[in-house]
C-alpha cells in the first residue's frame, strides 16, 4: 500500500497545520484565525495533538506548524512540543506580544523555528492593526529573544494593507535587513475573510516592485512561492488568491483548534473530526479519508 497520504490530484501531504487555541491576545482587523468560523470549544489535549502528528509522520509527514489564535496563549505550549515525535521541522506562527519570555524554554522544548506576524514597525499604524499600539516594544524584543534562542530563521508575516501598511515595504525590508540574515520578510496577501477588500493591495504592483529590484529570485516548492533577495534581504511573497499554481503545489493538511481534520483553509464543508482520545490506527484512518477531500480551491 502506497505509504503517502496522496490526494486525488496528486498532491503529496508533507506538513500539517495545527491550529492549538482560539484565544488571542490581539485584535486584528484582518484575522481570519485560520479558517475556523464555530464558536470556541474545548481544546486538543497535548497527548491527542502528538497522537496525530505521530499517525501523520507515519505517512512521511515531517513538518509541523502550530498556529490560533495565538499559540502561546496554551501555557502547555511546551508540553505540547516536548511529545511530539522527531520531525524535520517544527515552528509556530505567533503574535509575538508573549515571546521574549517564552522563546528560549519553546526552544529546549524542541520548537525549531517561528514566524512573527509584524503588520507594521510604525507605532500608530500596528495600534491601527491590532489594537495594542503600546505591544510593538514587546514584540520586537520577542523577535531578539527568538534569534538569540536560536529559533531562525524567523519570519516576519506581514499583511499588506491598502491605505495602512502598503506605503510600509522598504521600511520593513530595512527593518530585516538590520538581523544580518537571521530574519526573513514575508509580505502576505489579504484574504478577504472579513469583509475588508478595501483594504486589498494590488499585488501584481508589488511583485512588480520586488522583481524590479531583486539581484535573484528562487521559487520554493510550497505554493510555488517566489523569494527575492534585495539588498541582501530575503524577501518571500505569499500571493494567495486566484492562484492556482498557489493551490496545485499546496502540501498541508490543517487541523482546527478543537480536533478537525481541515482540507483546506477556505471551506468549513469537508472537515474530518477526531475524537478525543481516537487511537493511532483510527487516527491513520481518518487522515487518509480527510486528504480525499481535498480540492484546489482554486483550479487552473
Ligand atoms: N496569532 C498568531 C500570529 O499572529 O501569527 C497565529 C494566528 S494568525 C491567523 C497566523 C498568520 O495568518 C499570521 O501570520 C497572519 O500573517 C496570517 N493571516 C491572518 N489573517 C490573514 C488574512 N486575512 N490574510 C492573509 N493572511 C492572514
Amino acid at each position: 500500500m502506497n505509504n503517502t497520504l496522496t490526494d486525488n490530484y496528486g498532491r503529496v501531504i508533507k506538513s500539517l497545520r495545527i491550529s492549538i487555541t482560539k484565544k488571542c491576545n490581539l485584535k486584528c482587523i484582518y484575522c481570519h484565525q485560520e479558517g475556523e468560523n464555530q464558536a470556541p470549544a474545548q481544546e486538543m489535549t497535548p497527548e491527542t495533538i502528538a497522537r496525530i502528528v505521530t499517525a501523520a509522520s507515519v505517512f512521511g509527514v515531517d513538518k509541523v506548524k502550530f498556529s490560533g489564535g495565538e499559540p502561546l496563549m496554551r501555557e502547555d505550549f511546551e508540553e505540547i512540543l516536548a511529545r511530539l515525535p522527531a520531525l524535520k521541522n517544527i515552528s509556530a506562527t505567533t503574535n509575538g506580544v508573549l515571546l521574549s519570555h517564552r522563546a528560549a524554554s519553546l526552544a529546549d522544548s524542541g520548537l525549531d523555528r517561528v514566524n512573527v506576524s509584524l503588520p507594521s514597525i510604525n507605532k500608530e499604524h500596528y495600534g491601527a492593526i491590532t489594537g495594542s499600539p503600546n505591544m510593538l516594544p514587546r514584540v520586537i524584543e520577542g523577535i531578539d529573544a527568538a534569534i538569540d534562542a536560536g529559533l531562525t530563521p524567523v519570519k516576519l508575516n506581514m499583511v499588506l494593507l491598502k491605505g495602512i501598511n502598503h506605503s510600509e515595504i522598504d521600511d520593513a525590508i530595512n527593518f530585516t535587513g538590520r538581523y544580518d540574515g537571521s530574519v526573513i520578510l514575508q509580505l502576505i496577501e489579504l484574504m478577504n475573510f472579513r469583509n475588508i477588500s478595501r483594504f486589498m493591495v494590488d499585488i501584481d504592483s508589488v511583485e512588480r516592485m520586488l522583481e524590479s529590484r531583486a539581484s535573484h529570485v528562487n521559487e520554493r516548492e510550497m505554493h510555488r512561492r517566489k523569494k527575492y533577495f534585495i539588498d541582501g534581504v530575503e524577501v518571500e511573497l505569499v500571493r494567495p488568491i486566484d492562484n492556482s499554481r498557489f493551490c496545485a503545489s499546496c502540501n498541508r493538511l490543517r487541523v482546527t483548534s478543537n480536533g478537525m481534520l481541515k482540507p483546506c483553509l477556505m471551506r468549513n464543508d469537508n472537515l474530518i473530526e477526531i475524537k478525543d482520545g481516537a487511537m493511532p490506527e483510527e487516527i491513520k484512518e481518518l487522515l487518509r479519508k480527510a486528504v480525499l477531500n481535498r480540492e484546489p480551491f482554486y483550479k487552473g
